[in-house]
């Protein structure tokens, strides 16, 4: 059923219009414009849900201009707003619904967002890369289970550009005993771009298509490295195909429940100071706060610092929602803004858990000469 923004109604008009989210939108910091501003899009949304009851009547259409558009797609999904929201209103949810009817009317006008549409509709992976690709080759003697405990969902960007990363989530499995598999060309997007830029057109299929192949496996837990993979399997797909078979984890949630049961022993010292980047799909969407922190605490010798902006008041990292293809100076903008807070703490590297927002940052941060930056995989592979 296709979406119909005076739905909205009732959401916008509890908008109290306070602001208490501009000043927290990593976007209005950027832009400066009110109506790039949470506050600014709610206002602008009330009007077109306003609509008179001869509007209605007539089917006279919304008139709405590229300037709105533009706006509505100048967010990051990053969901601060939605933590100070004095109205208490689900702000993203209300982004998603415009997003969606403006994908619906085709009047959508990023021309980056449309063609990472299309690639994960064609390749099922937004770099229009070839599905086989996904059969990632696995270190010697670690073999994929017929039977397993576990699938790793490996997620496009571990898959094609991050590939080392499956691999070392493949030698903690074998480690420490837990029998695995990864489902090869089976997987698909996980569609969490679609989610955010409304075009959801195809999302079923995808989310159906991905359970099955999940549930094919007889596994009874899904594995994920990357924050935006898990945020969606986790909380997007039951929406869409009813209760999952499977449990879903976060690798970071994995790694702890590993070294609570003494099963992955973390050895190997390490003599530095870090910092902790939440990714805002782990740590604001889902709550997963404390798992990233506990295993790193868990290495022998090294210093956990805090950023000013933590936890769930952490700042995003520019990356989130495809920005860095639609709006690339916002992008590299806040990944800068992000490198220097991590860099005031004196901590030696930025480790975070999210493929997407660890490649932003660091092609930022080597262009720049900024601190260095780990996936907690690559912080846990050195620390056994
Ligand atoms: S989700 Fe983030 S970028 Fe988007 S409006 Fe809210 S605070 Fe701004
Ligand atoms: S904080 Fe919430 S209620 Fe206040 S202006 Fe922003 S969206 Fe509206």
């Amino acid at each position: 059923m296709k979406m119909k923004i005076e739905s909205l109604s009732d959401e916008v008009l509890s908008c109290l219009q306070c602001g208490f989210c501009r000043s927290i939108c990593p976007i209005y910091e950027q832009v400066g414009w009110e109506s790039a501003s949470p506050r600014g899009k709610m206002y602008n949304i009330k009007q077109l849900t306003q609509r008179s009851f001869l509007d209605s009547i007539l089917r006279k259409k919304i008139d709405i201009n590229e300037d709105f558009i533009k706006e509505m797609y100048l967010c990051l999904g990053c969901g601060a707003c939605e933590e100070v929201c004095h109205g208490g209103l689900n702000i993203q949810d209300v982004w998603r619904k415009v997003k969606t009817w403006i994908f619906e009317q085709g009047l959508m006008n990023v021309q980056e967002y449309r063609q990472m549409h299309d690639a994960i509709k064609a390749y099922k992976n937004p770099y229009s890369e070839p599905p086989e690709k996904r059969d990632i080759a696995l270190p010697k003697n670690i073999t994929r289970s017929k039977n397993p405990e576990v699938v790793i969902f490996q997620g496009c960007t571990d898959s094609y550009l991050k590939q080392g990363l499956v691999q070392t989530a493949a030698k903690i499995c074998e480690k420490v005993g837990v029998s695995f598999t990864t489902l090869g060309k089976d997987e698909w997007c996980c569609g969490s771009m679609c989610f955010t830029t409304g075009q959801t057109d195809y999302i079923k299929e995808f989310a159906a298509h991905n359970v099955n192949a999940i549930r094919g496996t007889g596994a009874q837990k899904v594995v994920a490295p990357c924050a935006l993979c898990y945020d969606t399997l986790k909380k997007e797909y039951p929406n869409i195909v009813g209760d999952l078979p499977f449990e879903v984890y976060h690798i970071a949630q994995f790694l702890e429940e590993m070294i609570k049961d003494g099963r992955l022993e973390l050895t190997t010292p390490i003599r530095k100071t870090v910092t902790f980047h939440d990714p805002c799909h782990l740590g604001r969407h889902e709550g997963v706060i404390d798992p990233p922190r506990n295993v790193i605490k868990n290495i022998q010798d090294i210093t956990l610092v805090e950023m000013d902006r933590n936890k769930k008041l952490s700042r995003c990292c520019g990356g989130g929602s495809g920005c860095n293809a639609g709006f690339s100076d916002i992008a590299q903008a806040l990944a800068k803004d992000r490198l220097n807070e991590a860099h005031k703490t004196g901590a030696d590297i930025l480790i975070t858990t999210c493929p997407i927002g660890r490649m932003h940052l660091n092609q930022v941060a080597q262009n720049n000469g900024y601190i260095k930056t780990m996936d907690i995989l690559e912080l846990v592979e050195r620390a056994v």
